[in-house]
């Protein structure tokens, strides 16, 4: 298969329209059976129900060319339970979770020219997504639903090497106690900017946020989980039912006790323990893990021993050692890499 004349290294992470996507239709409560179009536009009533009140959610997974030329995709049996929890909360109907790994495995395979290949850096993001698509100006469920999936191919989350990042402690909540903050909801994500715009504008590349309740724990970031290494070499996550399970933070937890040996717990993590770790990283698909050099706590810094120049030493072998099963180098655990080719 020919790929696309693409300069692989030298792509960002941005939309780039690629050959073919999967849509299917919800109507008279139930799914048609989907096609693969090279129709990139969407059209639906003015009044529909994601335009007037936000019904939509979504995931994000990617595709990989392995070392030995196969191309795979991550655990996507995951995304889309995932999936089926934002769609119950959303009151949208779920996409069935073998439909959904089908699809993946379709679209993947129809942009195989797409694909970036193996050692470019770069990955194919495959983004899933469903919307309200009928009508509806009285609060409501929408009657129609859209389902799609498109892919496109994206540069290497961080050129030229992972450098830590300084981060802010918000004074804005994520998500309430009981509220939306564990479903993939563009809601969480439209109020998010103006806090990211806000962070940027004073020199911050991320907003951490505290658990909105008693603002003493550690929730997570706009779009990454946190992980932290305590000084005794211990992965520690924050446990909370307003974080957004992330795939990457549960497959990293997984590997530093199955692969590496390390205790890893899943825990309340209080901010004030924060400046006694000895590491930090935010996690998710899109980069894996980001170390975190730095966190402002309104003016008062805590500097991670690892410093602003690397990622930590625990924080690389998690990275490593997670990268290295997707891109086929180190054995995975059962079921976690479906095959596409
Ligand atoms: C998607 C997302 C993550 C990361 O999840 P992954 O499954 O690892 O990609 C973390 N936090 C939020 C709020 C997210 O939306």
């Amino acid at each position: 298969m020919e790929k696309a004349n693409i300069d692989w290294a030298n792509i960002g992470f941005g939309y780039m329209p690629t050959s073919k996507r999967f849509v299917s239709n919800f109507k008279n409560g139930a799914w048609d059976a989907g096609v693969l179009t090279e129709d990139d536009k969407v059209v639906i009533s003015e009044c529909a129900g994601v335009l007037q009140y936000a019904q939509t959610c979504f995931e994000g997974l990617k595709a990989y060319t392995t070392e030995d030329g196969h191309i795979v995709c991550f655990r996507p049996d995951l995304n889309a339970e995932r999936m089926i929890d934002s769609c119950k909360r959303l009151e949208m109907p779920v996409f069935p979770k073998e439909r959904f790994i089908q699809a993946v495995h379709d679209v993947v395979a129809a942009n195989e020219a797409y694909v970036p290949p193996y050692g470019s850096g770069a990955t194919l993001y495959i983004r899933p997504y469903m919307f309200g698509s009928s009508p509806v100006i009285g609060v409501k469920p929408a009657q129609e639903y859209q389902f799609r999936m498109f892919v496109t191919p994206v540069g290497p989350y961080f050129k030229g090497g992972a450098k830590p990042i300084t981060i802010r402690v918000s004074d804005f909540d994520r998500a309430a106690p009981n509220g939306t903050g564990h479903i993939k909801a563009g809601l969480n994500y439209a109020m998010s900017l103006y806090a990211i715009s806000d962070a940027h504008r004073q020199g911050f590349d991320e907003n951490m946020y505290l658990d909105a309740a008693t603002r003493t724990k550690v929730e997570e970031t706009g779009g990454a989980n946190f992980i932290f290494v305590t000084k005794d070499g211990k992965v520690v996550t924050p446990k909370s039912n307003s974080i957004l399970p992330s795939i990457t933070r549960r497959s990293l937890m997984y590997v530093a006790k199955e692969y590496l040996g390390l205790d890893a717990e899943e825990r309340e993590v209080y901010f004030d323990e924060v400046k006694d770790m000895a590491e930090c990283g935010l996690c998710g698909t899109a980069a894996v893990i980001s170390p975190v050099g730095k966190i402002n706590d309104h003016g008062k810094e805590i500097c991670f021993p690892s410093g602003m120049d690397d990622m930590g030493p625990v924080t690389k072998k998690l990275y490593d050692t997670l990268t290295g099963i997707q891109m086929g180098r180190l054995k995975a655990p059962e079921g976690w890499i479906h095959v596409i080719k």
